[in-house]
Order: C-alpha cells, then sequence, then structure tokens
C-alpha cells in the first residue's frame, strides 16, 4: 500500500515508534495562530480531520468516544454539577456535552487560542451547536492564567481538554495548576483530565496522580475508551477529588434526559476497571 502525503495524512511519533494515518479526499485549510498550526483535512471514511502542530484533534466520525467519555463519568459522579469549567475544549464537542445536563447552570470554557473556535465553528458546526446556550461562557486565554485568578470554591467540576503535555499544554499537568484547580473548586468538587493512552504515556499518568495528589486531591480514578485518531487508540480521562470517585449517580444516568451514542452505565462501571498492568 502506497502512503503518499498528497492522498494520506499520517502523524508519526518517534518517541512511541507509532503512526497514524487517514486517506484524504482534500486539505480545507491550514494556518499559523500566535499559538500552534493548525490544519483541516477532508478525509475519505473518518469525515472533517482537525490537527494541531501535526498532532490529531478531533474528526467528525470518532469524537464522540472522547467528548462523551470527558464529561458524562465526571458529571454523574458529582453529586449535583451546577459550575464546569473547561480548560482548552476550543472545538467546543465538550461544551455541547456538558450542556446536555439539564442541573448546569453555567458553562465557562477557557482556550488559549480564538482561532480552534472559529475554525470547528466552520468545519464541525455539529459540535458547535450548543455555543449560543444561554449558560455557555467562551473565554480564549491561557488556562492557568484563568485558574490563577479563579475565585476559591467557586466550581463543582473542572474539565481539561487540553493538547498533549508539550507546547502551550505542558503547564496544564503541573502542580502549580493542579493546586489552582483544587481551591477553585468546591469541597466534593472533581476535576478530569484527558490523561493520553494508557498504553504509550504510563509515565505521563503516573507523574499526573503523584501531582495530583501533591496538589491535595486525595482520590484519582482513570477511565480508559477507546478513540482510534489518538496514539494507539486508546485513550483515557483521570478524574481526581476528595470524594469516592468510583461511586456514581447511575439512577440518574438510566433517567437521562439525553442520548449518547457511547456513554451509559455499564460503560461508565467497565470504563473504572482496572487492568493488571496499571495497577502499580
Ligand atoms: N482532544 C484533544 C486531545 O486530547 O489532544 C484536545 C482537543 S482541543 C482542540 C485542545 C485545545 O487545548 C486546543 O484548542 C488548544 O488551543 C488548547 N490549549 C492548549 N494549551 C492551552 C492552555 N494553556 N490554555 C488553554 N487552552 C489550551
Amino acid at each position: 500500500m502506497s502512503f503518499d502525503n498528497k492522498h494520506w495524512f499520517t502523524e508519526a511519533i518517534d518517541e512511541t515508534g507509532t503512526a497514524f494515518s487517514l486517506k484524504l479526499k482534500s486539505k480545507l485549510h491550514e494556518e499559523q495562530t500566535p499559538y500552534q498550526k493548525i490544519e483541516i483535512f477532508d478525509t475519505q471514511t473518518f469525515g472533517k480531520l482537525m490537527v494541531i502542530d501535526g498532532c490529531t484533534m478531533v474528526s467528525s466520525r470518532d469524537n464522540f468516544l472522547y467528548h462523551e467519555m470527558m464529561t458524562h463519568p465526571a458529571l454523574f459522579t458529582h453529586p449535583d454539577p451546577r459550575r464546569v469549567l473547561i480548560i482548552g475544549g476550543g472545538d467546543c464537542g465538550t461544551l455541547r456535552e456538558v450542556l446536555k445536563h439539564p442541573e448546569v447552570e453555567q458553562a465557562q470554557q477557557v482556550d488559549i487560542d480564538e482561532r480552534v473556535t472559529r475554525l470547528s465553528e466552520q468545519y464541525f458546526p455539529e459540535l458547535c451547536e450548543s455555543n449560543h446556550d444561554p449558560r455557555a461562557e467562551l473565554h480564549f486565554t491561557d488556562g492557568i492564567k484563568w485558574l490563577r485568578e479563579a475565585e476559591n470554591e467557586s466550581l463543582d467540576v473542572i474539565i481539561v481538554d487540553s493538547t498533549d503535555p508539550i507546547g502551550p499544554g505542558e503547564v496544564l499537568f503541573t502542580e502549580e495548576f493542579y493546586r489552582h484547580c483544587r481551591r477553585a473548586l468546591k469541597t466534593e468538587g472533581i476535576l478530569a483530565q484527558q490523561s493520553e493512552s494508557p498504553l504509550l504515556h504510563q509515565s505521563i499518568l503516573r507523574n499526573m496522580y503523584q501531582r495530583m495528589q501533591a496538589a491535595g486531591f486525595s482520590h484519582q480514578a482513570t477511565l480508559s475508551f477507546p478513540q482510534p485518531i489518538y496514539p494507539s487508540g486508546w485513550w483515557s480521562a483521570t478524574l481526581a477529588g476528595n470524594i469516592n470517585l468510583r461511586d456514581f449517580r447511575e439512577q440518574d444516568v438510566a433517567q437521562k434526559t439525553f442520548s449518547c451514542r457511547y456513554y451509559n452505565a455499564d460503560i461508565h462501571k467497565g470504563a473504572l476497571a482496572v487492568p493488571e498492568f496499571m495497577k502499580d
């Protein structure tokens, strides 16, 4: 099979010795923002594809897996999530999932790069359908700056839907950032952060756990789920808090008023199961 980059997009990663390719129809857009390089492609079988600094971010076909699992486990673990903060999430898919929860009164989204959102509105309009919900607030600045200035005990859930811990996303994986998250969350508040691949990035996961503990989060739980366009195709979200993160409002999930394409109570329980190799 020939892989020429006229007809294929490939993300090849030296550190992990892995690569992922999607067959292309065309390249739709490319720009260098003050923060990162954004490319948009039209693919043969995965719809539109957004790439930031050479890393796959979101595709039309499989983003539901990620956006549902970044949102619903955290919100159904929290007893009564009313004020939610999303750090990153510029494609707005996570915001859309958060606003499906009727009890949420305010969802603030803080992405460093406004161009991600403007391009998502153009190429992924289905992810942006809740951007004008009266409960939604979109801000464009560095997430750590926002958290440094956040009020004590003002939030119920913080979702960190950021790029990898390199480049502008790196600060969002530091103990300082987690300390500000802990301070800005109410006592039973929950932090949910995309935590890379359980198979390829165990050192990142280990660092996250150590830094979250050092920042005052006594409990962590990692949920894994498929995400074909990300390295290894197996991804995760890690919850941190000071409550039992393995119990959730299962009855409320069964009675939820909105539809999901992946998430349900069984998926929630299954995603919490810890593989043997991850137990240490
Ligand atoms: N699902 C993707 C992943 O797991 O790689 C993330 C999707 S979303 C497009 C990632 C967003 O994080 C980008 O829009 C980027 O602009 C944003 N971002 C990176 N560093 C940031 C920072 N320090 N503060 C706020 N947003 C940041």
